[in-house]
């Protein structure tokens, strides 16, 4: 015999208080981009820049458009 329990699943889907702050970044050409942080998203837009504009998007100024969302 054997045997089918179903068990619950106990998803604890609770973000760590107040440490995360997904930024945004627009772009020029309408495209938002999105990073969970200030670095990823600088980098999501730095190869952005990289890949559909053929462009050097420089650190600073990726952060200087980066918005908390
Ligand atoms: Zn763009």
């Amino acid at each position: 015999m054997s045997n089918n329990e179903e068990s619950k699943t106990s998803a604890v889907d609770l973000g760590p208080d107040g440490r995360k702050s997904d930024q945004d970044l627009e772009c020029p050409c309408g495209t938002v981009l999105r990073g969970e942080d200030l670095g990823a998203v600088v980098e999501v837009a730095q190869s952005h820049a990289q890949e559909v504009h053929d462009m050097d998007l420089s650190r600073e100024q990726a952060e200087s458009m980066a918005r908390p969302s």
